[in-house]
């Protein structure tokens, strides 16, 4: 698979392994998440903290 890019997403405070995202997957532009349910949190909308 070409131009196939694997990335490791890890926790910013302590390193834990949360997942990947694949890059191009599915053609050029797209992008998979697959993170490990275990580490996601629902939260209201406006009370989202987002990083820019
Ligand atoms: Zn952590």
């Amino acid at each position: 698979m070409k131009n196939l890019i694997i990335v490791l997403v890890v926790c910013s405070k302590c390193g834990a392994h949360l997942g990947h995202v694949f890059e191009n997957e599915y053609g050029p532009g797209t992008r998979r998440y697959c993170i490990n349910a275990v580490c996601l949190a629902w939260q209201e909308e406006d009370k989202i903290k987002r990083f820019e």
